[in-house]
């Protein structure tokens, strides 16, 4: 089965295309504002829905108007490109996955897609619309050879380091069937604890360089507003953010690799991260930890290398179940680590006791054929008989 992938690499352009890149962003997001701005008043002004030929339309004229020529000193694909992703945004917004759409910060991340003509590569090199020469791109691993790129999106970060994405189509090959199946419970002390009694630790990475940070902001905030040197200790800051999202991209990656090698059924629980996330207190060590970038890797992959993925709806009650008798527990606190069942006198450890229900219930779901469709399985906790046959 042929898979579209993303190669994302580092490039260092020369001050000419950084000139060029700076424009482009500049207009992609002044596209993308103007665009959410006129959706946003379609629809909530005159009642009227406008969609992404809608926009596209109105930015032929906006592009004739002369107040507005400067938007064509750029390329014209990433603008049209700009209306996709706002379009994207909009429809995660009503598929209820995220929030109403935002307007685009001049400091914060800035990208632009070329798709088609808008970018030639020729085997080796890269050049955009509108450039003369090829980009200088590190390359850190090889393309698949042969490939032909359908799409590239370039980004700058906030610590002025410069991306590019490339996407192609490619055969990637299913792994050999094995006879393993884990269930994995997502916690906070470890990042993973698995059935098998496995914990993978939850690296604190943000906890590590927070001193690093702290000084960096603490700098940061003595420097005389709008001057250059604040300018100068904010891409510090940014910067050390940049290296613990790298590092927990890394860990991540790593760990769903293995995870999905290694075992044929892989069965989590679906997590409603943002509601938790409002819980000030487990706020900052639940982003820190990143579960949701986590679970979203497992799924492609599994996909990937034709591997079953089950997600469990999150109010089964896989730490309050004994997974030996299937008594529930009235409530069981955060902090308690290990239990004893009053009905069956085992002792458990919280965490494996839930990976273990989790995975019972993930394969009782996979048995009766629901989980065609990953994220959308629902089980139900009263089929618990069912589950603990599964298990054996
Ligand atoms: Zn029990």
């Amino acid at each position: 089965m042929k898979q579209k992938r993303a190669y994302k690499y580092r490039f260092y352009p020369t001050d000419g295309q950084v000139h060029i890149l700076a424009r482009t962003f500049g207009c992609c997001r002044y596209v993308y504002n103007w665009a959410l701005r006129q959706r946003t008043d379609a629809f909530f002004k005159h009642g009227e829905r406008l969609y992404y030929a809608g926009t596209a339309e109105r930015l032929t004229t906006l592009k004739k108007q002369e107040d507005h020529a400067w938007l064509n000193e750029v390329a014209s694909v990433p603008l049209q490109q700009s209306l996709r992703h706002l379009d994207t945004a909009f429809r995660n917004f009503f598929e209820g996955r995220a929030e109403y759409p935002t307007y685009h910060k001049k400091h914060g991340q800035q990208a632009a897609t070329y798709v088609g003509t808008a970018f030639k590569w020729d085997g080796k090199h890269l050049t955009l619309a509108r450039m003369d020469t090829p980009l200088d791109i590190h390359w850190s691993r090889s393309l698949p050879k042969g490939c032909k790129p359908s799409a590239v999106t370039i980004s700058k970060d906030r610590a002025n380091r410069y991306f590019i994405s490339i996407l192609v189509e490619e055969e990637i090959k299913h792994l050999p069937v094995i006879n393993k199946q884990v269930g994995l419970d997502l916690g906070l002390k470890s990042m993973v604890i698995t059935s098998d009694g496995h914990t993978y630790g939850n690296p604190k990475f943000f906890a590590k360089d927070e001193k690093n940070l702290a000084k960096a902001q603490r700098r940061h905030a003595k420097k005389k507003k709008r001057s250059k040197n604040r300018r100068k200790a904010q891409c510090k800051v940014a910067r050390i953010h940049a290296r613990i999202a790298d590092r927990r991209r890394d860990y991540q990656h790593k760990l769903s690799t293995e995870i999905i090698r290694e075992n044929q059924i892989v069965c989590v629980e679906s997590l409603h991260v943002k509601n938790m996330v409002k819980n000030h207190k487990l706020a900052q060590a639940i982003s820190d930890v990143g579960w949701s970038e986590f679970v979203r890797q497992l799924e492609y992959k599994a996909k990937w290398y034709g591997r079953t993925f089950v997600k469990i709806d999150k109010w089964y009650p896989s730490s309050k179940r004994c997974f030996d008798c299937g008594h529930v527990l009235d409530s069981l606190p955060l902090d308690i680590r290990f239990w004893t069942c009053p009905e069956c006198g085992v002792q458990h450890d919280r965490d494996i006791n839930a990976a273990c229900n989790i995975l019972a219930a993930g394969l009782a779901v996979a048995a009766c054929g629901e989980a065609v469709r990953p994220g959308a399985v629902k089980t139900n906790p009263g089929r618990s008989p069912r589950s603990r046959k599964a298990r054996s």
